[in-house]
């Protein structure tokens, strides 16, 4: 079989809300099932006082431990504290952010009795080990290699942190890619495209939005634009709904709802319920004043669209299909939006819009796992990148929408005579002033021999990877100095040190996670078995099926195992796996005596 006995490459949809796994087999994707059998993971991590849970299980119990079980960390990574995204979010979040020393946020709980601080690639990575487990335990071996994806409009801070918390998973990064991109590999795979086509890739999620053009045929996906709003989603739907009905129950209540964080939670959790429902049923008046109340956002989304057709120098009548992809995609307004844009157009419902992503990101691991599945994908930079001028000035080295990986150079030169050091800024975004644009790095280059103004002539070079990651080495050729951009500062990346200890720790709480797991299954064994027999001894006794000591025994013994049951805290799973042989035991030898009167009964 194609691929047998080869170590498997699993593909990662890392959503706001949910994530989902999936992996090439058997020469098809499978997507794979959780422990609770879903197809989709919720993104989500909680501490409790005993242990940590993720996804299903961190949702499970979210409305008793609101503080403590994070969710929408996509949200945060990559981000600054100061954000206003960041700021707006933390109304509505029941747990709390705080903002490190290099600006980064990060989560705060209570763990196991204790006041602990968890960066978001931290966070992250912990929904990746996740999708790492439920992956191995589907295939029954260890897993290493993995493609994650991004939204398309995820900035280089964030596409690195994103690798970073994979890292800290214990995963090989093989690629980030983009989410719309894997959903036009889904959507083209399989289609023998002799004839070009151009597809929109719409893609409304929980917490981002991103819109793709891809020209596809032949097997190859070639991404022409794409555009996108970073933080515009089902959970802002969710959140203009909270709003409204918090201030009106806290008209009606004469109360502040946005302080209790049980009710806001609460709240937010039937405002989505509501928001899924309006999806399916018949018009109602509710379903228009959830449309009222999140018109702007869905304007916006089709602004993000109308650019994204023109940033492809194409006509709305040239695009040959749309693709839905992301739960939001499943809102009848936005949907009859898109629709009355394209002119009417019909809309592509071949793709499962929670699978595609994740489907898309198994393809694209096969093939750099060498599996026999030919496709090539060229995708592009989400946004300009260039350097800081005097003045403030942005100059664009590597253009929006440039197809990747990519080399671009340019050259720079001193402002004043004898100037041996010149200060470098690196930013990405579209507005002619830096001001504006995202600062992704800064640094020096020093070591210039003395020369007046404008003589020396320096080389900035600007390398972007598959992963749309860039490096930035700048060279003298006058005097052979060099440097190379790091981006620690303001990027605030993790230090090699900080990814380190959190790959430490991250194999600690996993094994703690499985210990934890242990014991809740061999505490349930012990408690089944408990419970049985109390059963079979109460039965027993009111039948008289036994010797009449027999019972009273059995009982005796089961209620002080019930009773030790009680207070297990500092138990260990031997102990629990020990007390319940020791009971077998004990059960076997009463129930073979009961057994030896009914035989005899029976002589
Ligand atoms: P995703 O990030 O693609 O998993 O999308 C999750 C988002 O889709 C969440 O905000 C969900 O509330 C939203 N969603 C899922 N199903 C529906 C639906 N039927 N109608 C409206 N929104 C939905």
């Amino acid at each position: 079989m194609e691929g047998k006995g080869k170590e498997k490459a699993i593909g990662i949809d890392l959503g706001t809300t949910y994530s989902c796994v999936e992996v090439w087999q058997n020469d098809r994707v499978e997507i794979i099932v959780n422990d609770q059998g879903n197809r989709t993971t919720p993104s989500m991590v909680a501490f409790t006082a005993e242990e940590r849970l993720v996804g299903d299980a961190a949702k499970f119990q979210i409305f008793s431990n609101p503080l403590n079980t994070i969710f929408d960390v996509k949200r945060l990574i990559g981000r600054r504290f100061t954000d206003s995204s960041v700021q707006a979010d933390m109304k509505l979040w029941p747990f709390r952010v705080v903002s490190q020393k290099n600006g980064k946020p990060t989560v705060e709980v209570s763990y196991k009795g204790e006041k602990k601080l968890f960066a978001t690639e931290e966070i992250s990575s912990m929904v990746l080990m996740k999708m790492k487990t439920i992956a191995e335990q589907y295939l029954q071996s260890e897993v290493k290699n993995a493609v994650i994806t991004v939204p398309a409009y995820f900035s280089d801070s964030q596409r690195k942190m994103t690798k970073d918390a994979g890292r800290i998973a214990g995963l090989n990064v093989m690629r980030i890619i983009n989410e719309p991109t894997a959903a036009a590999m889904t959507y083209g795979f399989g289609r023998s495209q002799e004839e070009k086509k151009h597809i929109l890739v719409f893609d409304l999620g929980g917490g981002t939005f991103d819109v793709s053009i891809v020209v596809v045929q032949k097997g190859k996906f070639e991404v022409k634009a794409v555009g996108g709003e970073a933080h515009l989603g089902g959970e802002d739907f969710d959140n203009s709904m909270l709003a409204y009905c918090a201030q009106h129950f806290n008209k009606l209540y004469k109360t502040n709802f946005f302080v209790n964080s049980k009710a806001l939670r609460r709240l937010r959790s039937e405002c989505e319920r509501a928001k899924r429902s309006l999806s399916s049923v018949v018009e109602t008046i509710r379903r228009a004043k959830f449309e009222e109340l999140n018109f702007d956002l869905f304007e916006k989304c089709m602004e993000v669209v109308k650019r994204c057709v023109e940033d492809a120098k194409l006509s709305k009548s040239q695009i040959d299909d749309i693709v839905l992809v992301g739960g939001s995609s499943r809102i009848p307004k936005v949907q009859e939006m898109v629709r009355n844009f394209f002119d009417g157009k019909e809309l592509c419902r071949a793709v499962n819009p929670d699978e595609a992503v994740a489907y898309g990101a198994a393809l694209q691991a096969a093939v750099l796992n060498k599996e026999d599945i030919h496709i090539v994908m060229v995708d592009v930079t989400p946004l300009s990148l260039g350097i800081e001028l005097v003045g403030d000035v942005m100059k664009v080295v590597v253009p929006r929408n440039t197809s990747l990986p990519t080399r671009k150079e340019t050259s720079v030169t001193t402002a004043y005579d004898d100037q041996t050091a010149v200060d470098f800024g690196v930013f990405e975004g579209e507005r002619p002033l830096v001001a504006f644009n995202n600062l992704l790095g800064k640094f020096v280059l020093r070591g210039i021999p003395a020369s007046p103004a404008y003589a020396p002539s320096i080389k900035v070079c600007f390398e972007v990877d598959i992963d749309g990651i860039l490096n930035v080495p700048v060279h003298d050729k006058g005097s052979g100095a060099s440097n190379e951009i790091t981006i620690t500062n303001e990027g605030g990346r993790l230090s090699i040190q900080e990814i380190d200890k959190m790959i430490l720790d991250a194999e600690k709480f996993h094994r703690e996670d499985e210990e934890a797991m242990e014991k809740h299954v061999a505490k349930n064994a012990l408690e089944c078995y408990v419970s049985n027999m109390k059963k079979r001894a109460m039965k027993a006794k009111s039948e008289g099926s036994m010797d009449a000591d027999v019972p009273e025994d059995l009982i005796s013994t089961i209620t002080a195992v019930a009773e030790w049951l009680n207070d297990i805290d500092n138990v260990t799973v031997v102990e629990l796996q020990d007390k319940l042989k020791e009971l077998e035991m004990k059960c076997l030898r009463l129930f073979s005596c009961k057994r030896f009167k009914f035989i005899k009964s029976e002589e």
